[in-house]
């Protein structure tokens, strides 16, 4: 299996070979093709599966090809993880990932200022990684935030995010986002309240389990 068959472009070829990413890992392979038609996925996928990177592609795809040079009007891409140290870890892979590109990231996460968060977004970055309680502080008291042009949500981890207690989080963010939107769940083990997270966040989702 290859990268260079999926209709990746230059710039984020030109990071993977950078990374040392030569071959897809099968998460990669099954999710990457079918996230690039924009279709929802639920993808059954564990830590060191390779999944940030199953999932952040397919978001450089998609911006890579907004107006060159013209800022977003607001937030285009939305992960969301349970943890601050997920977060930093999808950031990581997200700016090497976008080394090539101008697409912007911030990270939003509880324990860190508010204020310099703010200042952050207001910067309308293009994608923004969140742990869900944060996000609704943004939500109710960040008047530039919004995420009224989300194209793409990303529910990474989504079993952790809810037995952290954040199911109703998830909700109020998932109703702020607008219903025409790409949406992709990742989840290490399928519970009851992550299949009605599915029904509630994603539509007609293609399921891949590795
Ligand atoms: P993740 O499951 O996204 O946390 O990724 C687990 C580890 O696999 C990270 O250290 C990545 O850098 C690495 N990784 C992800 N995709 C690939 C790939 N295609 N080839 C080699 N390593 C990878």
């Amino acid at each position: 299996d290859s990268f260079l068959t999926m209709n990746i472009s230059r710039p984020i070829i030109k990071s993977l070979t950078t990374l040392g990413f030569h071959h897809p890992t099968p998460i990669q392979s099954a999710t990457i093709p079918v996230a690039l038609l924009g279709k929802d996925i639920v993808g059954g996928a564990q830590t060191g599966s390779g999944k940030t990177a199953a999932f952040i592609i397919p978001m450089l795809e998609r911006l890579l090809y907004r107006e060159k040079g013209k800022k977003a009007a607001a937030t285009r891409c939305l992960i969301l993880v349970p943890t601050r140290e997920l977060a930093v870890q999808c950031y990581d892979v997200g700016i090497k990932l976008g080394a090539h590109t101008d697409i912007t990231f911030c990270v939003v996460v509880g324990g860190m200022s508010i204020k310099s968060q703010e200042a952050s977004l207001r910067n309308r970055p293009d994608i923004v990684i969140a742990t869900p309680g944060r996000l609704i502080d943004h939500i109710h008291n960040s008047p530039s935030f919004t995420l009224d042009n989300l194209d793409i949500l990303v529910l990474d981890e989504a079993d952790r995010m809810l037995s952290d207690g954040f199911a109703d989080e998830l909700a109020e963010i998932v109703k702020s986002c607008p219903k025409s939107r790409q949406t992709m769940l990742f989840s290490a083990t399928m519970t009851d309240s992550v299949d009605e997270l599915v029904k509630m966040s994603l539509n007609k989702p293609v399921l891949l389990f590795v």
